[in-house]
């Protein structure tokens, strides 16, 4: 793989003090786990929203967080004047069991700039709150359009390449993965990203 193994700090087993309140599914090292499910029920200190532009819901990961955050969600998210494609806005988790929402435009098509960007202004927005765990779905693979392998390997290197800059940032990030295509896809490649040590 592209990264040293002497240059890694996720060789180092970082004990958590309490086990982790939602299921793992695979635990590819102590950083990095994928949860296949619903995000909208994880306890994290953030969930991330594949939002549109005017971030007042829609279909897809978008409608389940409204619907489960409920309408206070949709209030808060009226007054942050929508969100630019590759940008991110947080909000309060409302009625989540999770803390916060990072709301995120991702591309619509292979725009592999923006989906990066979403993915990095998130861990970065994250970071800033305090959050120490973070949970993405796959941004742009719906209805936006990305090819499900080539937005992973984005996702994928973008968190590989934030917990290097920034070893402490997070206890944990979780690919929350709805689909059995992207099961199959995140599997091959955390591996080569995250190898065991
Ligand atoms: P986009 O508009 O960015 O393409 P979509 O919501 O259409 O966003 O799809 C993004 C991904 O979210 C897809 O893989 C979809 O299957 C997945 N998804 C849908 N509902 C949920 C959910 N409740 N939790 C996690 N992922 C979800």
């Amino acid at each position: 793989p592209a990264y040293a193994k002497e240059n890694s700090y996720y060789l180092q087993k970082v004990a958590l003090a309490e086990p982790p309140k939602f299921s793992v599914a695979a635990d590819l090292n102590d950083r990095v786990s994928v949860f296949r499910g619903d995000i909208t029920t994880l306890e994290v200190g953030a969930i991330v929203n594949a939002a549109n532009a005017s971030l007042m819901g829609g279909g897809g990961v978008d409608g389940a967080i409204h619907r489960a955050a409920g309408r206070e969600l949709k209030a808060e998210c009226a007054t942050l004047n929508g969100c630019a494609t590759g940008d991110a806005k947080m909000t309060g988790g409302h009625r989540l069991p999770a803390e916060r929402v990072l709301h995120t435009v991702g591309p619509i098509g292979e725009h592999a700039d923006k989906l990066e960007s979403c993915y990095a202004t998130c861990l970065g927005l994250a970071r800033d709150a305090g959050a120490r765990s973070i949970a993405f779905p796959c941004i742009s693979t719906g209805v936006y359009g990305y090819p499900n392998k080539k937005a992973a390997v984005v996702a994928v290197a973008t968190v590989r390449g934030f917990l290097d800059r920034h070893p402490d940032a997070f206890d944990r990030v979780i690919f929350c993965l709805f689909l059995s295509v992207d099961v199959e896809i995140y599997s091959q490649l955390l591996p080569i990203y995250f190898p065991l040590g």
